[in-house]
């Protein structure tokens, strides 16, 4: 039994899934006739009480398109130094918007209004670059999984307001805070002036994101799609994929996060652990020991089918999923105790 614990997104669609999909009615997206496509554009601009919502297939390419259009080159977005726009979408921020990221040192991928406000270089300024962004990511994934205070969110949204800057939120995994948390997408589109969602995560799709705002700033994201090369044909398979998710794939998330805490509670015992990263949704972060070798911990995981990935610096991470089954939970947790 192989037990793939490395991302959300090593998911193999549902036997339901893959039914929808063959079905689905498709027509050519490029000229914005594919009907499944502009079923999910907008059941997810609805779902957030924003103007429109338009597919990608990927979240990195619909982060991307989002720094685009909120900036000019030159100018400058504020994140977390832990921000998946910075460390892990290729450097795209600079190769696509010619932007520079401003990184804020936060704890777990978040940082305070605060720190966000000291962050904004004066506009009148003219050495520095113009800052034009505030880019937030919920959950975080570097951060492991951890999710935002509601109330930090909405302080910046007041910062950006007061400073004219734009406001983005990285919600590849935002499904899983609105359901540990108990919130509305729509808290989220009032917050926010654009709001990328994955549906190839938690949510089990074999592709597609999709980016959401407001009018104004959307009218340009047709154009940078397809700039970008993402402008696709009959891509409506993937949104029946992402619609039948939404129906049957996300209410379930919250099992992934009882596992996730399960595992730790087992992880936490462990004598070549040093410590567990508290654990609010899938994912799931600990550190070894400093006298505990990471690569001859990950083979003794491995020879016993587990697969996880090394974040760097000792620290390890499993991500639990809609594959993930009971079995090979049971399985993990007596594994674990003894390895
Ligand atoms: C996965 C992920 C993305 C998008 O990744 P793609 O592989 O390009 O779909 C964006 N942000 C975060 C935080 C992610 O975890």
């Amino acid at each position: 039994m192989i037990i793939d614990l490395r991302s959300d997104t090593v998911t193999k669609p549902t036997k339901g899934m893959l039914d929808t999909m063959l079905t689905a009615e498709v027509g050519d997206d490029v000229y914005k006739e594919d009907p499944s496509i502009n079923a999910l554009e907008q059941r997810l601009a609805d779902m957030f009480g924003m103007d429109e919502a338009l597919f990608f297939p990927t979240g990195s390419m619909a982060n991307q398109a989002a720094l685009k259009l909120h900036t000019n080159p030159g100018e400058q977005v504020i994140c977390d130094k832990y921000a998946h726009i910075y460390n892990y979408e290729g450097g795209g921020a600079s190769f696509n918007s010619g932007i520079s990221c401003k990184l804020v040192d936060g704890h777990r991928g978040m940082f305070t209004a605060e720190q966000a406000e000291t962050s904004i270089n004066p506009p009148d300024f003219y050495h520095s670059p113009l800052t034009s962004l505030i880019a937030v990511e919920n959950t975080t994934n570097k951060g492991g999984g951890a999710c935002w205070d509601f109330e930090e969110l909405k302080k910046l949204r007041q910062v950006a307001t007061n400073h004219g800057l734009g406001y983005h939120l990285d919600g590849a995994r935002l499904w899983n805070a609105l359901i540990v948390k108990d919130q509305s997408p729509k808290q989220y589109g009032e917050l926010f002036d654009t709001i990328s969602v994955c549906l190839s995560k938690g949510l089990g799709c074999p592709m597609g994101s999709v980016l959401i705002g407001n009018n104004d700033l959307m009218q340009g994201a047709i154009r940078v799609r397809k700039i970008l090369g993402g402008g696709m044909r009959q891509v409506g398979f993937a949104a029946a994929a992402g619609l039948y998710a939404l129906d049957n794939h996300f209410e379930r998330l919250a099992e992934d996060h009882k596992k996730a805490k399960e595992i730790a509670e087992v992880l936490s015992k462990n004598t070549s652990i040093e410590k567990v990263e508290p654990i609010e949704t899938n994912i799931l972060i600990f550190e070894l020991k400093s006298d505990v070798n990471e690569t001859d911990f990950l083979n003794r995981l491995s020879e016993k089918g587990i697969q996880i990935i090394g974040m760097g610096s000792n620290k390890l991470r499993m991500v639990t999923h809609l594959n993930y089954s009971d079995a090979m939970h049971e399985r993990l947790l007596q594994i674990l105790v003894s390895i």
